[in-house]
């Protein structure tokens, strides 16, 4: 693995992490409210998990904009303690409600690979479009050539 596939690999384990954050966090408030204990609790787990690790990724190593939402998912599960504690995990239920609505378009960007936008390295000078995964050393929307060899191609990360 050479340093750009390396560095494309950190950002994909720190985007798989933010999904499983956003999940966890958008099943357990479903459970909530069909009250399935179960699938409540495995949701749980999945979004601390992921959330701690999420926000670690994100934050140190190659910093990504989207570590606001591995930090909220774990602001979320606080909010849910303090809600049992309290016994109105109903409120929880509308927090987590808020999240997945709000983090909803971060999520689509995420799915569409335009968490490549969090590298500066990965996007136009010129005008901010995504360079990832383009075989000609010009930008296809405003014409700024770039160095090919500094960005990786989408998807092809060679067996170790
Ligand atoms: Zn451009």
């Amino acid at each position: 693995m050479n340093d750009l596939q390396r560095q494309q690999h950190r950002v994909d384990v720190a985007c798989g992490y933010a999904l499983g954050a956003y999940l966890g966090v958008t099943v357990s408030w479903l459970a909530v409210l069909f009250v399935i204990d179960a699938v409540f609790f495995i949701a749980m787990l999945v979004t601390i998990f992921a959330g701690f690790f999420g926000l670690l990724r994100t934050l140190f190593g190659l910093p990504l904009r989207l570590w606001v939402l591995p930090l909220s998912s774990l602001v979320y599960i606080m909010g849910v303690f303090i809600c049992m504690y309290y016994n109105t995990l109903v409120l929880a239920a509308l927090g987590g409600t808020v999240f997945s609505i709000a983090f909803a378009p971060l999520i689509y960007r995420l799915y569409k690979n335009d968490f490549a936008k969090t590298v500066p390295a990965w996007v136009c000078k010129n005008c901010g479009y995504t360079l990832l995964g383009l075989t000609e050393p010009t930008c296809p929307e405003c014409g700024q050539p770039f160095d090919l060899d500094a960005v990786p191609k989408m998807g092809e990360l060679p067996q170790e």
